[in-house]
């Protein structure tokens, strides 16, 4: 992208990438964080402190990214520091049953009434991509339905056409994932029952399960249309299928019980992460008693992790998810709304065609004058909008997911402050979408 001006450059950061891209595959290890789909020189964070990040450059940013959904109390929460520093004083890793694990998950199970069990793992993509092995053993079927622009972590069968970096990076389908690993997933468009139920009469006896993100993060936020889960979980009873809930994201971060706390509709499986673990890695799998007895040791379906229930690990997710009360949760939608109505307002003061979709507290902005109801529509948006708006708001100190396609998080420690920074940001911002051609982006 030779030709976008950067207003600010980071060669503290810059000398990281560069000595990164040395030694590991494009300076990253974890694709969306290049901003490949920006341009510009990654920022290298050194440390975070409530709503606020700090570079290695030594500038802050308000952050609107909190590591991708985790950091809902903010960065450095006293009482979730204070409970990992605890934890890794009685040390780090034991690889038996521990209380801490047995505690996380009687707190999940007792937010979210459809689980009944979970498995601790380790990663979102793990939680997935292990449902998907139970649905399967369960039902004796092999093919799984997912949905266009969903994003379910880096399984092999699940990586077609996938949200979050699979559609930054404009990737058709990955290398590496062969046709028999991806030939039992159905891709149906999103929020087309329709579809579904097409599906289902096309493969009568062989859906073992439709998995779904709750509420659609990953190709920017596109909720579910009214009736949309309720219809799934309609179609998945009627052929005997699993209706699995990916609320890696949504989880915990929209209400107390996530997006079954908002809509009700009870899943068979659901998978959890981000937000329980508190900055650390633990996800989880869970629902049905009579599903889950299915899995090893309890029944024959393996699963496993040396690190999974990590003392470490469920101290944070605990430490976090005690102190999410009702509280916390009104904090997180106001100051969502609020965060909303700016963004808004700048953009329709610059006559910038944009829609502002949201689901609870998460939301995104769509370059575009139409409603984003699946994965097509967000594609026809002006993504290069999207970088002019970006790079004025890193560099009026305000921290965006670097890609038009992903949600965009709060946490409750975003007080009047972040927010001022937020709204004064905002104007430079809007008038940068508008002037933004695409010709800026030529020669990248
Ligand atoms: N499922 C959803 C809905 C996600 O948003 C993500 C990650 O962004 C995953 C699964 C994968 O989680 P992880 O990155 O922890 O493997």
């Amino acid at each position: 992208m030779a030709c976008v001006s950067y207003p600010y450059d980071a060669p503290v950061s810059q000398s990281l990438y560069d000595r990164a891209a040395v030694v590991t595959p494009g300076g990253v290890n974890s694709p969306v964080r290049a901003f490949r789909a920006v341009g510009g020189t990654p920022r290298f964070m050194v440390s975070g402190t409530g709503p606020y990040l700090t570079d290695a450059d030594g500038r802050e940013y308000v952050d609107l990214v909190c590591s991708w959904g985790p950091m809902v109390l903010g960065h450095a929460h006293p009482a979730v520091v204070e409970a990992v520093r605890a934890a890794v004083a009685r040390g780090t890793s034991f690889g038996t049953p521990g209380e801490g694990e047995v505690e996380l998950a009687e707190e999940i199970v007792a937010r979210i009434a459809p689980v009944d069990q979970v498995r601790l793992v380790s990663s979102g993509t793990e939680a997935t991509m292990s449902a998907i092995r139970l649905a399967r053993g369960f039902t004796g079927r092999a093919k799984v339905v997912k949905f266009a622009g969903c994003y379910h972590g880096h399984v092999d069968a699940l990586l077609a056409a996938a949200g979050s970096g699979v559609a930054t990076l404009a990737l058709p389908d990955t290398p590496g994932v062969t046709g028999a690993q991806a030939g039992d997933t159905l891709v149906l468009p999103y929020n087309d029952l329709d579809s579904v139920a097409a599906a289902f009469a096309a493969h009568p006896g062989e859906i073992a399960c439709v998995i779904t993100e709750a509420s659609p993060g990953n190709m920017g936020v596109v909720p579910p249309r009214d009736g949309f889960n309720a219809g799934l979980k309609r179609l998945c009873e009627e052929n005997g299928a699993l209706y699995v809930s990916d609320e890696v994201m949504t989880g915990f971060r929209v209400s107390k019980a996530g997006w079954y706390g908002l809509d009700g509709v009870a899943p068979d499986l659901m998978t959890f992460g981000k937000v329980m673990g508190g900055g650390f890695p633990a996800a989880a799998f869970g629902g049905r008693a009579d599903v889950m007895a299915h899995l090893a040791p309890a029944g024959p379906v393996y699963q496993a992790g040396t690190l999974s229930g990590n003392p470490v690990a469920t101290a944070a997710g605990l430490a976090q998810l005690r102190l999410l009360d009702d509280a916390a949760y009104g904090r997180l939608d106001a100051v969502s709304a609020e965060i909303r109505t700016l963004v808004t307002e700048a953009l329709a003061k610059e006559g910038v065609a944009h829609r502002l979709q949201s689901a609870g507290n998460m939301f995104s902005v769509f370059f575009t004058d139409e409603d984003v109801a699946d994965y097509d529509a967000a594609r026809r948006q002006e993504p290069f909008r999207f970088t002019a708006f970006f790079h004025e708001m890193l560099a009026q100190g305000v921290y965006l997911p670097p890609s038009a396609f992903e949600s965009w998080f709060v946490s409750t420690a975003h007080d009047d402050r972040a927010v001022g920074r937020i709204a004064a940001a905002l104007p430079p911002a809007a008038r940068a979408a508008a002037r933004a051609t695409g010709a800026e982006e030529e020669g990248a």
